[in-house]
């Protein structure tokens, strides 16, 4: 059998896929990398701690499954947001409830909705599940579609609150609008909401067709850990179930967010340090350079650069993109749409990180 042959024992649909693409990883050392939103600060010591407990000395509890359920973890998720332990699911981080969710609610024939521009995963989830797709428009005021959402017929809707890569957060005034209408199952991606000033969790009970997701990656530091969460009335969580892996969150990671969890007050304080330093940032430096940034409620900033000669446009930000990336500072460039391509997503990184950005892009300035 050839290779082609061998393609076209897939499905038509799975062949004709453009896999996600992730911000880069790089593996050599010496870079600034502020460009996927991950913490710049190390986890709470809690979570070693918890490691080297589940660990054991030399690992034999790794030789047993995980609890299947994540039962523990799912208890004290619960506690934190004063919900039932039935109102939440585990995931391999909140990707993987957002595939759960898009495989309990879309297929051929259905559509799911989502704004644009925002997290760039559910449209790659919902050709997987080769179902059909209502994207709903934001304008570059970024201001939520309220009637257009509410109005969709869509069985699923995801909206990312605050939103990325904009920064640009959403009121639960205008959520709620929306779930008044909306028959639908309206997801709210809350990846990033510890950085907020509202989430939507106190809406969960008097609506049922409302799913929060959350992340331990962003706030918590555990990106690698690969830890999320999905809040949700519990027939919700009970589809969930069913369709997910049976060991779906790994020991280890178990182990780790529970230690996470249990430290409230390190997190409050580096979130706190997240968005002082954002705030200075977006204040301080970059306004003041004239350059447009949405107001962020999130941990990094989206910023259309102007050059030397005062001008912004795809051009421009290609450029910085370019520039920065030859001194080793990696920041993420959107240039597939009209509303992003001007734009520049920074993630808040250390004092000393975001120094060297300051540096970097005075360089720039000077020579753009
Ligand atoms: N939602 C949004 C809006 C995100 O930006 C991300 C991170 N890329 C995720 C979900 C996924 O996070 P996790 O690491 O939990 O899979």
């Amino acid at each position: 059998m050839n290779s082609s042959d061998l393609l076209n024992l897939a499905l038509p649909h799975v062949r004709a896929l453009h896999a996600y693409t992730p911000g880069l990883q790089p593996t050599e050392s010496g870079w600034v990398k502020i460009n996927t939103n991950e913490c710049p600060y190390p986890p709470s010591p809690r979570v070693a701690e918890a490691l080297r407990r589940e660990m054991g000395e030399e690992g034999a509890s790794l030789r047993l499954y995980p609890n299947p359920t994540s039962a523990p973890l799912r208890h004290a998720i619960a506690q934190l947001h004063g919900l039932t332990d039935a109102q939440v699911c585990v995931g391999n981080g909140s990707d993987d409830i957002l595939n759960l969710l898009v495989r309990c609610f879309c297929e051929d024939g259905h559509r799911a909705g989502f704004t644009l521009p925002s997290y760039s995963l559910y449209p790659v989830l919902v050709e997987i599940q080769d179902a059909g797709a209502e994207v709903i428009p934001f304008d570059r005021s970024m201001t939520l579609p309220v009637d257009r959402i509410a109005a969709s017929t869509a069985k699923i809707v995801f909206l990312t609150s605050p939103n990325a890569p904009t920064g640009v957060g959403f009121s639960n005034a205008d959520i709620e609008k929306i779930l008044r209408s909306f028959s639908g199952l309206l997801v709210v991606d809350e990846a990033y909401a510890p950085f907020a000033e509202e989430n939507a969790v106190n809406l969960l009970t008097r609506y049922p067709n409302l799913c929060i997701t959350r992340t331990l990656s962003k706030a918590y530091a555990l990106a690698g850990i690969r830890v999320g969460y999905a809040l949700a009335h519990s027939e919700i969580i009970g589809l969930l179930d069913r369709v997910r892996d049976s060991y779906n969150v790994n020991r280890l990671s178990q182990a780790a967010a529970l230690g996470a969890l249990s430290d409230s007050g390190y997190y409050e304080a580096i979130i706190d340090k997240v968005k002082e330093t954002r705030d200075y940032y977006i204040n301080d430096w970059v306004s003041r350079r004239g350059w447009f940034t949405y107001p962020s409620q999130t941990n990094f900033i989206f910023t259309e650069p102007r050059n030397a000669n005062g001008e912004t446009g795809p051009a421009v930000a290609k450029s910085l993109y370019d520039f920065l990336y030859a001194h080793k500072v990696l920041v993420r460039y959107f240039p597939s749409h009209a509303l992003t391509a001007s734009f520049l997503r920074i993630s808040v990184g250390t004092d000393d990180e975001m120094l060297v950005l300051h540096d970097t892009l005075d360089a720039w300035a000077k020579n753009a």
